[in-house]
């Protein structure tokens, strides 16, 4: 942030971010502020803090149990378009991306941001059918540096109970596949749904729901700007890459998500219906750490 001589921020600076803050979070589809909003405008280092390197887990006991052995080979027509890149710190990328227009939030930032827009979506009745049946908003768990974010479809009465994404049978699944699959820790990656708010019955969301918080989703994926984003499931699909072609079709290559290399693979829920299927999931996860220079976890590793 530019100072003036004797040291005092710069007005005209001030200014600036306030509106850069204001438009993010326009962005996000917030008309209102809650009354204990705070808005830093403190003078910031003039370089970004370092990005923390977020270690690995220890390698795990029993590998991918869910899903399939890891000698399992990735077919060569399913290998990632791109090159594999070298192992890199699982720490959320401060490069910009070319899909986002606002400037990348420094990770001592981050923080804040997110609880200030989850602020919002707690009280948020946008679908007021939604919010009157909910116990209360799911808003998202996980690294706000996140190098992957998983993005689901709405919680169900596990997720509406505890206020977190993918607790439930199918968020066993999915916690199998980071750890024992990927080998690492759910605190590594970032979780989150299209919805905030379970829908009656388990239903898939209906396209003005879905209209109407997919922007809270947009601002957490500005925030946190993964590298990769992984949609279970083709709801996930639908609402941020559009379209509604068969999993079949979306899987297993890449997409692009306003430029953050994006993958679709089968929910939890799905796999734990069609068993059969994971080891199609198991192969989809294979590209993705490919792309992310991740080794699997050694077999029989303690
Ligand atoms: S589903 Fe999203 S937009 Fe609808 S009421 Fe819940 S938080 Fe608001």
């Amino acid at each position: 942030m530019t100072e003036t001589p004797d040291d005092q921020p710069d007005p005209r600076a001030q200014i600036r971010a306030l509106k850069n803050h204001l438009e993010s979070l326009a962005r996000a589809g917030l008309d209102a502020l809650p009354v204990d909003h705070a808005i830093d405008l403190a003078p910031r280092p003039r370089t970004h803090p370092p990005v923390a390197r977020e270690t690995q887990a220890e390698p795990v006991a029993q590998h991918a149990s869910a899903l399939v052995p890891p000698t399992t080979p990735v077919p060569q027509a399913e290998r990632p378009i791109h090159s594999p890149q070298p192992q890199a710190p699982l720490g959320g990328s401060l490069l910009g991306s070319v899909g986002f227009e606002l400037p990348v939030i420094p990770l001592d930032e981050r923080g804040q941001a997110l609880a200030s827009l989850a602020a919002v979506v707690s009280t948020c009745r946008k679908c007021p059918h939604l919010a009157d049946a909910r116990t209360q908003t799911v808003f998202g768990v996980g690294s706000h540096s996140a190098r992957l974010m998983f993005v689901g479809e709405a919680p169900g009465a596990d997720e509406d109970r505890l206020g977190e994404p993918f607790v439930g049978r199918a968020g066993k699944l999915l916690t199998d596949m980071i750890t024992k699959g990927m080998g690492l820790r759910r605190e590594d990656v970032y979780i989150a749904n299209i919805l905030k708010c379970r829908p009656p019955d388990n239903r898939n969301p209906e396209p003005d729901e879905a209209a109407n918080c997919v922007p809270y989703l947009e601002r957490q994926i500005e925030v946190i700007r993964p590298e990769f984003l992984c949609l279970l499931g083709l709801v996930a699909v639908r609402y941020l890459l559009g379209g509604a072609q068969s999993m079949g079709r979306m899987r297993s290559r890449w997409h692009d998500y306003r430029g953050v290399r994006t993958m679709a693979t089968y929910h939890p829920s799905y796999l734990l219906r069609n068993p059969s299927m994971k080891r199609e999931a198991w192969v989809d996860l294979q590209m993705l750490m490919g792309a992310m220079g991740i080794e699997p976890p050694r077999r029989g590793s303690a």
